[in-house]
């Protein structure tokens, strides 16, 4: 069985992970079960080399296959602002109902059909022989005119999903799992990993 690191202190997207890759013969431990506790700056300016760099950083140090994952939102009114800065936007400190009503006051008086906004996710591979591996999906929506539902996280309060009539946050975690940007990555990126192990 090998293992693979995911360079990630959030244990909820290890679970999210170890559940895709079940049928797999790998087990994903997290950076701390690796024993392993650098902060890797994500200073790059696209979700792919945030995603790789942290994802390399990690495997230089562990000398094992290393996952890394970078998301954000896209606000198409706002030039696809917070982008990769999404967990930075007002600040890293600022709680998010602080940030969903900013950016809700920004689009306060914008119409429908200019309120298209999206979750991004990249997720990186980065293997010690020098192999990379990189997986990007979406889930399209708009951006509501209110804060609704309590599950989720982040921006998913204000993200409306105009096929379902639901915020995000309004949705159980599986149903978000199996439509969201970081399950379909993560999916691809199963498939990308079947092909070189
Ligand atoms: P990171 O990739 O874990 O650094 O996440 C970046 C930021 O993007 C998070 O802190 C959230 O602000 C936002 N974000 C990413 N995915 C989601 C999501 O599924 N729901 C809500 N916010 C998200």
């Amino acid at each position: 069985m090998e293992t693979i690191i995911f360079a990630t202190k959030n244990k909820g997207k290890i679970k999210e992970i170890n559940a895709i890759l079940a049928d797999m013969p790998v087990q994903v431990v997290s950076m701390e079960e690796a024993g392993i506790t650098i902060d890797v700056v994500e200073d790059g300016t696209t979700f792919e080399a945030n995603a790789m760099k942290k994802a390399t950083q990690i495997m230089q140090i562990s000398q094992k296959i290393t996952l890394a994952d970078d998301s954000g939102l896209e606000i198409d009114y706002l030039d696809k602002a917070p982008g990769v800065y999404s967990a930075r936007f007002l600040g890293e400190d600022t709680p998010y109902s602080e940030k969903c009503k900013a950016i809700l006051e920004k689009l306060k008086d914008v119409p429908e059909d200019k309120r298209t906004a999206r979750f991004v996710s990249c997720i990186a591979a980065a293997f010690p022989d020098g192999r990379q591996l990189i997986s990007y999906d979406t889930i399209e929506g708009i951006i509501g005119w209110e804060s609704k539902g309590t599950n989720g996280f982040g921006y998913d309060p204000i993200f409306y999903l105009p096929e379902r009539k639901k915020y995000m946050a309004e949705l159980l975690p599986e149903e978000k799992n199996a439509i969201s940007h970081r399950g379909k990555a993560l999916r691809k990126m199963k498939d990308l990993l079947q092909k070189e192990l």
